[in-house]
């Protein structure tokens, strides 16, 4: 059968011996587990141009995301498995990001697709103490009314550890293209609900997984529900002047949305489409949405959030740390006089 690789069974103590090695690699520069961000799109140009602009601009938010709140990052542009093309790319990568990184406690997933729309707000990592995978979803859809669209892996984390490399394992014999993945579809359509009728995908798998094979997985899986981890962009694009009028960022919830994901955009797709030009609309909308959280710190805001013009806010200042009136002069005063 297919394996992403060579089995491992003592990651955990290989880990922790590297980490005893090498003190003080494991933490960031605020002395937190280290997070790292991941993400990757297809090796070569997209059908249309517009797709590769789009993964550019999404590439920069990640950027400005991980500088914030300082996050290592790392995007993939290379196929690590012949077999594991498409949307299944994502998982002999993470295994590969695991075992080379033990000093990484934490991978975050985000698809190319998606975009942070809440610049400030901060994972409340607290919250996983005890858990390897946290993933959006909603409890009673999955685990109740066992639906494929319960949870979206298009945006998630997963703990470097062996619980971790298990579940790769487990995940990734449904991927490899061709009649293993087709048949697995077939499967997964027949135990899912609302399933329409396709290959298996990624996120279908790992609903089956949840609910039908080792009891484990659930153990250690935390649905989030409180903020979008993932957020689906038709219920979210058109709320943004609303939120800029009555809200703040900070939030992560249907107050300010800290991640909209263009699933099923297809932005790279050559055929030019309606739905197309309006995924394209939304998304140019959604990063200038965010952008303006970072620009706001230089002075400067999109004049709307369809257009990627600009138009200053303020003055630049002399001072623009606050400083020359109160504060310096204090300082430069001889200390112990
Ligand atoms: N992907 C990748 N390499 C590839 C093709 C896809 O890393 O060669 C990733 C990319 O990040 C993409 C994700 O797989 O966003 C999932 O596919 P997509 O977003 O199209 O699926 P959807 O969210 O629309 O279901
Ligand atoms: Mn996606």
């Amino acid at each position: 059968p297919y394996t992403l690789g060579p089995k491992i069974s003592d990651w955990d103590a290989q880990r922790k011996f590297w980490n005893t090695m090498n003190p003080g690699m494991n933490k960031t520069r605020t002395g937190k587990p280290k997070l790292l961000l991941v993400s990757g799109s297809q090796p070569g140009p997209c059908g249309n141009p517009m797709g590769d602009f789009y993964y550019l601009k999404f590439l920069k938010n990640r950027i400005d995301y991980a500088r914030i709140h300082g996050l290592e990052i790392f995007y993939n542009m290379a196929m690590f498995d012949n077999d594991m093309t498409s949307f299944w790319a994502k998982l002999p990568l993470l295994r590969k990001l695991m075992v080379n990184h033990p000093d990484v406690e934490w991978i975050w997933w985000m698809d190319s697709d998606a975009v942070f729309t809440d610049m400030t707000f901060e994972m409340p990592m607290h919250k996983y103490e005890g858990k390897n995978l946290v993933v959006h979803g909603f409890h009673n859809l999955l685990y109740e009314e066992q639906r494929w669209i319960a949870l979206n892996t298009g945006s998630f984390l997963i703990r470097n550890c062996q619980w971790s490399l298990d579940l790769l394992d487990a995940w990734a014999p449904f991927g490899p293209e061709g009649e293993t993945r087709v048949k697995a579809g077939k499967m997964l359509t027949a135990k899912l609900v609302d399933r329409p009728d396709f290959e298996a995908d990624d996120q279908s798998a790992l609903v089956y997984l949840l609910l039908f094979d080792d009891p484990k997985w659930k153990l250690k899986t935390h649905i989030e529900w409180e903020f979008y981890l993932h957020g689906y962009w038709k219920y979210l694009v058109y709320k943004y002047e609303d939120l800029m009028s009555k809200s703040r960022p900070g939030f992560g919830d249907d107050r300010w949305p800290l991640v909209t994901h263009f699933v099923g955009c297809k932005p790279c797709q050559e055929a030019v489409t309606t739905k197309l030009d309006e995924c394209l609309a939304q998304m140019e909308r959604a990063f200038n949405f965010a952008d303006n959280q970072v620009l706001e710190k230089y002075g400067y805001t999109h004049r709307s959030l369809g257009s990627f013009k600009t138009q200053r806010i303020r003055k630049d200042s002399p001072d623009p740390l606050g400083l020359l009136e109160e504060t310096l002069p204090a300082l430069e005063k001889p200390q112990n006089s």
